[in-house]
C-alpha cells in the first residue's frame, strides 16, 4: 500500500534522471542567494550524478555565518514560514519555506506515516513540540494531509496525554523516544492497562538518537509497533527518512533529497554500505535549496532492495552525531553504546544520564540510572548484582569501566524537548 505509488516504486534509472534534473534546478535557484552566488560562482550545472562530488559542501557553520538571510533564494514576499533548529549543538540555524515547500513537506510527512501503516481512520496524537522546532508542526500538517483526526497536544503534561489517549482512543502517536519511556511511568502511576484501556497501535519515534533496544522496549511497554523517523530542520524537518513496515532501515526519500555518505575526516564520498557522515542535497526546495549539506549524523546507505518494494534506498539507524563523541581517557565513546547496554537489561530502568568528570587528572564516567520498581526486586544484594552486571557489560561495549549510581525513579532532570543525557563536567573542575 503506497501513498504515491508512482514515486515510491519509481524505476531506479528514472529516479536517478529525476535527481540529476532536480539538482540542476536547485543549483539555479540556489544561486539567487547571497551565499551560493559566491560559492557556486563557477558552476551552472552538472552533467551526471558522478559530478555531485565536485560540488562544494555546505555546513552548519555556513548557515550560522550567513544569518539571517544569506541563504534565502527567493523574494521575501514568497516566503510564508521560518523555522529554526533546536540549537542542541550551538546557535540555532534558520530555514525559510515558500507555500510550495510547506505543501511538499506535508505530503512527504503523510507519505512517511502512510508507509508505516497510518490511515485516515486513525486518531493521531502529536506530543512533539510546536513552534520553531519542526517536530510538531511538520507532522501535524502531514497527519492532516493524510486525513487523520489530529490532536495537537504538544509536549509534557503526562496525565493529560494519557487522558486524551483514553478518551479519544488515540491509535497513532508521535513521540520522542526518551519521552515515551518517561510517559510510561505515568501510565503505571495511573494504573492504566495499555491493552485494556488504550487503543495505541503505532508510534513514530525520532528527533533524537536511540538504539534498537530502546525501540524494542517502547514496543513491549505499549504493545505497539514503533517506527524510526529521521529528519532535521535544515532539510525541512521530520519526513526526510522513515521506516516502512519492514522496520529494517529508513527509506530516504530520493525524490526529495540526494544522499551521500562521506568520510568525516577526508571528506571523500564512501560507497553504499560504509558508515560515515550523511550529506544531503535538497531536490525540490524553492525558498532555500541546500547543496551537499553536512548533517553531522553518522549512518550508512543500504542499497539492497527492501521487501516492501520501494526503490528509494535506506539509511541505517543514526548511530550518533559526529559531535556527540565523548573521549574518556583517550577512548572514543558514543552515548548510544551506553544506552543500548542499559536498555537490554530489563531491571536497569528507563531513564539515565551520563556524567563525565575529572579525578586525579583522569576522566571518570558516571552513569546515573533510575531504578525500575516494576521489574526490580529491590534487595541490596540484587542491587549489587545489577551494578556488577552493568559495569561488566558496559566495559565490554565501551572499553571503559563506568561508575554506576542508582537513583529514585523520577529524580533525574527531564526536559520537554530532546533528552539531554550527557553532562560533561570536566571543564568546570579545571
Ligand atoms: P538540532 O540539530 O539543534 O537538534 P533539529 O531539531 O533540526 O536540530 O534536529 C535534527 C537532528 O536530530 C538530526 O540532525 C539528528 O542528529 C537528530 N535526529 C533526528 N531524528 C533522528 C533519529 N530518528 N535518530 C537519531 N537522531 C535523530
Ligand atoms: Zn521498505
Amino acid at each position: 500500500m503506497f501513498w504515491q505509488k508512482d514515486i515510491e516504486l519509481m524505476d531506479k534509472e528514472q529516479l536517478r534522471n529525476t535527481q540529476l534534473d532536480c539538482i540542476n534546478k536547485e543549483i539555479k535557484i540556489a544561486k539567487r542567494s547571497e551565499f551560493y552566488k559566491k560559492k557556486l560562482s563557477n558552476i551552472d550545472k552538472i552533467s551526471s550524478l558522478d559530478d555531485v562530488k565536485n560540488l562544494p559542501f555546505t555546513t552548519k557553520e555556513d548557515l550560522r555565518n550567513s544569518f539571517p538571510y544569506g541563504f534565502l533564494a527567493t523574494d521575501l514576499q514568497n516566503v510564508i514560514r521560518l523555522h529554526s533548529s533546536s540549537g542542541t549543538t550551538g546557535n540555532p540555524t534558520v530555514v525559510f519555506h515558500t507555500a510550495f515547500d510547506i505543501s511538499n513537506w506535508a505530503n512527504l510527512s503523510a507519505r512517511c506515516m502512510y508507509t508505516a501503516g497510518a490511515r485516515n481512520n486513525d486518531i493521531f496524537q502529536n506530543t512533539m513540540g510546536y513552534g520553531l522546532f519542526t517536530g510538531g508542526i511538520g507532522f501535524h500538517y502531514g497527519a492532516e494531509r493524510l486525513g487523520m483526526l489530529t490532536i495537537p497536544v504538544g509536549p509534557g503534561n503526562s496525565k493529560r496525554q494519557i487522558w486524551f489517549m483514553q478518551n479519544f482512543k488515540t491509535s497513532v502517536i508521535h513521540i520522542l523516544p526518551s519521552y515515551a519511556l518517561r510517559l510510561f511511568q505515568t501510565v503505571e502511576e495511573m494504573h492504566v492497562d495499555v491493552k485494556r484501556d488504550l487503543n495505541l497501535r503505532i508510534a513514530f519515534i525520532g528527533a533524537e538518537p536511540h538504539s534498537e533496544e530502546m525501540r524494542k522496549k517502547i514496543e513491549e511497554l505499549y504493545n505497539i509497533k514503533a517506527f524510526n523517523s529521521y529528519g532535521l530542520s535544515e532539510i525541512s524537518g521530520p519526513g526526510v527518512a522513515f521506516e516502512c513496515e519492514c522496520q529494517s532501515g529508513l527509506h530516504i526519500w530520493e525524490d526529495y533529497v540526494y544522499p551521500e555518505i562521506i568520510d568525516k575526516d577526508t571528506l571523500e564520498v564512501l560507497p553504499d554500505g560504509c558508515e560515515g557522515e550523511l550529506v544531503l542535497t535538497t531536490l525540490q526546495r524553492e525558498a532555500m535549496p541546500l547543496i551537499r549539506y553536512r548533517t553531522r549524523d553518522l549512518t550508512k546507505i543500504i542499497s539492497e532492495p527492501c521487501a516492501c518494494g520501494r526503490t528509494h534506498r535506506r539509511i541505517a539507524r543514526i548511530t550518533a552525531r559526529t559531535d556527540d563523541m565523548m573521549i574518556i581517557n583517550g577512548v572514543n565513546i558514543f552515548p548510544i553504546q551506553i544506552e543500548k547496554t542499559i536498555m537490554s537489561i530489563p531491571e536497569a530502568g528507563r531513564n539515565y544520564i551520563i556524567e563525565i568528570f575529572e579525578n586525579n587528572f583522569m576522566d571518570k564516567l558516571c552513569i546515573k540510572l533510575e531504578i525500575d520498581n516494576e521489574n526490580f526486586g529491590g534487595t541490596l544484594r540484587d542491587l549489587e548484582k545489577l551494578q556488577n552486571r552493568l559495569e561488566c557489560e558496559l566495559k565490554q561495549e565501551i572499553g571503559v569501566t563506568p561508575v554506576i549510581k542508582f537513583v529514585d525513579a523520577g529524580s533525574l532532570p527531564v526536559s520537554d524537548g530532546k533528552a539531554k543525557r550527557v553532562f560533561d563536567l570536566r571543564n568546570k573542575n579545571k
